[in-house]
């Protein structure tokens, strides 16, 4: 797990979470298993465990690379287009309480 295999950093922004829970399931009135935000604009989606996996489409909708685990406790990153989950040294967690 390091952080210098990962070549998209540079698309991570001064974000915060837009929202408490995924806001696509929330407009849909979906439901969730785990949160992910995107570090380019604090976009908050559902996990690929999730029936509508909106980070994922997030990604795909938006080609933002980069996500950071919004589960308590968890600081992971995930990079979809190096498949790679890592640690960010010194980044903030946004996990939600
Ligand atoms: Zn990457
Ligand atoms: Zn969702
Ligand atoms: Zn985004």
């Amino acid at each position: 797990m390091s952080a210098s295999a990962c070549s998209h950093l540079d698309q991570a922004g001064d974000v915060a979470p837009r929202s408490d829970g995924c806001e696509d399931c929330l407009r849909i009135g979906g439901r969730w298993v785990h949160l992910r935000m995107c570090m380019s604009c604090g976009h908050v989606g559902c996990c690929d465990n999730s029936p509508n996996r909106h980070a994922t489409a997030h990604f795909s909708s938006q080609h933002h690379p980069l996500i950071q685990s919004y589960e308590p406790g968890e600081d992971w990153w995930y990079c979809y287009l190096d498949d790679l989950a890592f640690l960010v040294d010194g980044a903030p967690s946004f996990a939600h309480p």
